[in-house]
């Protein structure tokens, strides 16, 4: 099993990026799971129709002991299994201590041994990583994290200090960086400048994606680009981050 955390600025295309490759690893054959962690639960919303899936937070506010696998667990397009961690209502607990409540059941409940995912990715909201946000950093959680970034200033900003924060936790326990995925925003010099900031964090760029008009077609449709545009040049780039990702399960693996 390989798990993986992705995470960057807010807005920058975490949970759009996440989808995409949950969906183009499923094409391929492996059982993915996507946990969103973000209070805002929308992690999945375009791989089961636009819609949102209860939370674990919330279930678990309301079955407490009794809740099940199936009451939070939806199984989304190419049979991604989806969850959403959820959050406390605005301004009222720490939104971190969901991601932790929530991965407590996740384990009580024996999610990983039951479904058994090749994959799993958490889709992490975060400028900065610390209490539970920091959580899937944690060994056992995720193995490597990667951080999508556009060549926007408050976006590498945020690349750089979360990069910062996971080599700062870097040791046996914990995740390692995996690089950065350049979700565009078609700015002048855009891949110079993350070119320049992957150097300087010593890590390397592992996909381009460009921006393109197709990813809100799919948005108001509800699914993903791999879903909705298997054909189109964007479903393409996603396989191809797809294919990395496995391409490096099966190195590790060796
Ligand atoms: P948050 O931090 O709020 O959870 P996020 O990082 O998960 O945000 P998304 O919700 O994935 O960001 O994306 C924000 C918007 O950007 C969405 O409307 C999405 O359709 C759009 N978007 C993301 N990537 C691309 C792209 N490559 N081309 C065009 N639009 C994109
Ligand atoms: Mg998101």
């Amino acid at each position: 099993m390989k798990k993986i955390a992705i995470y960057g600025k807010g807005g920058i295309g975490k949970s759009t990026t996440v989808s995409n490759l949950s969906r183009a690893l499923a094409a391929t054959g492996k059982t993915v799971m996507q946990i969103g962690c973000d209070p805002k639960a929308d992690s999945t919303k375009s791989l089961v129709g636009g819609k949102r899936i209860p939370t674990i937070l919330h279930t678990l506010k309301e079955k407490k002991k009794s809740t099940k696998l199936e009451d939070i667990m939806v199984v989304g397009d190419g049979g991604v299994l989806c969850l959403e961690a959820g959050g406390p209502t605005p301004g009222i607990g720490c939104a971190g201590r969901g991601i932790i409540s929530a991965f407590e059941l996740l384990e009580e409940l024996n999610a990983y041994e039951i479904y058994k995912p090749e994959i799993v990715i958490y889709d992490v909201l975060g400028d900065v990583v610390c209490g539970g946000f920091a959580m899937p950093l944690r060994k056992g959680y995720s193995d490597e994290v990667f951080i999508v970034t556009s060549g926007e200033m408050m976006s590498m900003y945020a690349a750089s200090n979360i990069a910062k924060a996971v080599r700062q936790f870097s040791n046996r326990e914990y995740a390692s960086l995996g690089g950065l995925i350049l979700n565009a925003k078609n700015i002048e010099n855009e891949g110079e400048l993350v070119k320049k900031l992957s150097t300087e964090l010593d890590t390397s760029i592992i996909q381009y994606i460009p921006r393109n008009p197709i990813v809100q077609k799919a948005e108001n449709l509800g699914k993903t680009v791999v879903e909705a545009f298997p054909d189109d040049e964007m479903s393409k780039i996603y396989m191809d981050l797809a294919q990395k990702i496995i391409k490096e399960e099966n190195d590790n693996e060796k």
